[in-house]
């Protein structure tokens, strides 16, 4: 007997409508044709799940070396979005890889003994970016149906998170081979024209539990629990993909990032890997822009060389005014004081001589100053000596080049709205998985995780 659409729909209507009461809205409707479809969707994914582990070939999804077969029909349950499914399907041992495989398990999209189908794998992962785990449990029941509790949420997306971080930690290796950083720049976007790139770095910090347990013990002898780590975050763009909107605020339509606690060390290769994959080695011209930081230009030497640097102008900005309000206190002298030099900075093409020239000039009268008033000044002449080829903010400006970093600064502030939650912590491993997870969504690289969008 073949069944057609409308026995279908008239089927699940006749489910339906008994349950309905008088005047109820169209949600109402909804959720009930949720709930009268589901077994038949979950005996049909279970059925369908079982077509496909009974067509499966017994080889390695590895190396594709036939397994000496050990079991027949060895069963297995998951969670999917329907409900619990139950299959069979068989596994074996492959000699070349010295390890037992389940070639179905590989096809389906399943992690070794996880509990959880693509779609719920990636349900948690999403949900988890946005809140913790205890905050977001009613949302996913009224959202898709399924009754996550927070631990089962939590572990899972730290699941994806680990695997997140395997992708990025493979992109990593390749920059270390030829053969790799040829393979990482294939999937660049062949540019049109000459392009200049920008890579904006800063750091923010995260809230760790290192003594896990002893939190009582530790706050009743009044010591901290938590102790905080920098994440090292980078953000990389073409500037011919650079555009502003209707009310003239700058958007970028492609954009890279690379946020790690896992030190400098870590951070200087997953930004190379980025800037490659981004276009770094068909760029005409590299741009680095940050808060004058130190290891931020050791990477940039290290890492980027013949690239320009710059120090974001807001910085340099806050510096003057620092040393003016240091001066001459929070007076109107203060500001008739800063106003040329903020100009020169801006405006004039080694307007950090300029700079230079007029702190230096302050020395003939230094006996006006207190000694702290009198290293202050020296303080800032030593910071602009250091800074000052990374000060042409005037050319910059006239090659429509960013003076600031506040790409960057807006990419910290976004991962600190859900890295630093109220009461929240983080543990030492557990939070370079989410960092690895939030990255790879950004970078729009969710389907090498998630493949099943048919959108
Ligand atoms: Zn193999």
């Amino acid at each position: 007997m073949t069944i057609c659409e409308t026995d279908v729909v008239g089927w699940l209507c006749e489910e339906a409508a008994p349950l309905l009461e008088e005047g109820v809205g169209m949600g109402t409707m909804e959720t009930m044709l949720d709930r009268v479809s589901l077994e038949g969707r979950r005996r049909a994914l279970e059925r369908l799940v079982q077509q496909a582990c009974d067509r499966q070939t017994l080889n390695c999804p590895r190396c594709k070396q036939t397994l000496k077969v050990e079991e027949h029909h060895r069963a297995r349950k998951v969670n999917s979005t329907f409900g619990l499914i139950r299959f069979e399907r068989s596994y074996g041992f492959c000699s070349r890889c010295d390890q037992y495989v389940y070639p179905a398990d590989v096809i389906l999209g399943l992690q070794e003994r996880a509990p959880a189908s693509p779609r719920v794998q990636e349900i948690c992962a999403l949900t988890a970016l946005r809140a913790p785990a205890g905050q977001v449990q009613k949302d996913v029941r009224r959202m898709t149906g399924i009754d996550l509790d927070p631990s089962s949420l939590h572990r899972e997306a730290r699941r994806q998170g680990e695997r997140a971080l395997a992708l990025r930690d493979a992109d990593v290796a390749l920059t270390k081979t030829l053969d790799g950083v040829v393979e990482l720049a294939a999937r660049a976007p062949l540019p049109s024209a000459p392009f200049t790139m920008v890579l904006e770095i800063d750091a923010w910090n995260i809230r760790e539990r290192d003594n896990w347990g002893l939190s009582e013990v530790l706050r009743a002898a009044g010591q901290e629990t938590g102790r905080w780590h920098w994440v090292y975050t980078g953000t990389v763009f073409r500037l011919d993909q650079r555009g502003t909107t209707a009310s003239g605020r700058p958007v970028i339509a492609e954009r890279g990032y690379v946020a790690t606690r896992s030190g400098i060390d870590g951070f200087q290769p997953q930004l190379y890997a980025e800037a490659i994959q981004r276009g770094l080695l068909q760029a005409e011209h590299v741009l680095i822009l940050a808060d004058g930081a130190i290891w931020i230009w050791n990477i940039a030497a290290d890492r980027f060389k013949g690239a320009s640097q710059r120090v974001d102008l807001y910085h340099v900005k806050e510096h003057l005014w620092t040393l003016a309000k240091e001066l001459f206190g929070d007076t109107d002298k203060a500001k008739e004081w800063v106003t040329p030099f903020l100009n020169w900075l801006e405006r004039r093409k080694d307007g950090a001589l300029d700079v230079i020239q007029g702190l230096e000039g302050l020395r003939a009268t230094l006996d006006q100053f207190t000694a702290s008033q009198q290293d202050a000044l020296e303080r800032e002449i030593g910071y602009f000596e250091e800074h000052k080829d990374r000060m042409d903010y005037k050319t910059g400006k006239a090659l429509g080049q960013p003076v600031g970093s506040g790409a960057v600064e807006s990419t910290c502030s976004q991962f600190q709205r859900r890295f630093k939650l109220p009461g929240q912590f983080w543990s030492l491993a557990g939070d370079e998985a989410f960092l690895a997870l939030a990255t790879l969504h950004r970078n729009e690289r969710w389907n090498q995780l998630f493949p099943h969008d048919l959108a």
